[in-house]
């Protein structure tokens, strides 16, 4: 299991206050980010694939502005962010600032907040209900803005955990597609905390094979080479790319 980088583990204290020299964080951020680009790469090699084919989506929530803005000045520019107010409070000024950045809602939606979510995110990678699809498909019309949309399978069946299981996945999906008009994009899973990832990640794959999907959003901290190697084409990274969460 990868460490979190000890640098910033030391100077949690400090974070919060912004009381480290900005030039030491962004060193230390840069250098966290190449080393996990070095090692997606080198699980897509060992995996005959791409390094290009697999996306870094740096998972930002809970993490203190100054860490944020040391991965911008990395030029890191596609992030996750797992709910939206957090989301909107720290992204709405900067989307001016970088036109380019990317940002992905990785978390839970509520129907309530579909309009804010189509507004603000450029991907929401949760769709897992009927009623969630039917708000978004509303909120993209309404906006004229359709975010790329994942449908997130609850491959370990958790209840207190999103997402369609995957007896219900290909039905799910094809409603979204034709019941709701809305293009899926793939599929996104969070494997139980305390099982060997590989399974889930192979369920997913094959869900999303059978469904003719090509995104595959998969892998953590913890487990993205697994992922990589499973055929992720995204793989979501917090705390090994930022330090660990307060
Ligand atoms: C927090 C979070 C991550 C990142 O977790 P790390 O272990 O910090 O890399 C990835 N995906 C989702 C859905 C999350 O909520």
């Amino acid at each position: 299991m990868p460490a979190a980088p000890t640098s910033l583990l030391s100077r949690r204290a400090c974070a919060a206050s912004a009381c480290t020299d900005p030039m030491d964080l962004i060193s230390d951020i840069a250098a966290n980010r190449a080393a996990i680009l070095a090692r997606i790469a080198e699980a897509s090699r060992a995996s005959q694939r791409t390094p290009d084919d697999v996306a870094l989506v740096a998972v930002s929530k809970l993490q203190p502005d100054e860490r944020v803005e040391a991965m911008l000045a990395t030029g890191q520019r596609l992030y996750g962010e797992n709910r939206v107010q957090e989301a909107q409070a720290r992204w709405t000024e900067r989307r001016a600032r970088f036109p380019d950045l990317k940002l992905r809602l990785i978390g839970p939606l509520q129907s309530n907040k579909a309009e804010d979510a189509v507004a603000l995110f450029d991907a929401i990678d949760s769709v897992d209900r009927p009623k969630l699809a039917k708000a978004l498909a509303e909120a993209a019309q309404k906006h004229g803005r359709s975010p790329e949309l994942l449908v997130q399978v609850n491959t370990g069946e958790e209840p207190q955990k999103a997402g369609v299981v995957p007896a219900e996945a290909d039905a799910f999906i094809k409603s979204v597609l034709e019941e709701f008009k809305l293009p899926v994009a793939g599929l996104m899973c969070i494997p139980p905390v305390d099982e060997e990832p590989a399974m889930h990640f192979a369920l997913l794959a094959k869900i999303a094979a059978r469904n003719g999907l090509a995104t595959l959003s998969m892998g953590m901290s913890d487990d993205f080479e697994t992922a990589v190697r499973f055929g992720a084409t995204q793989v979501r990274v917090g705390s090994a790319l930022f330090g660990n969460r307060a």
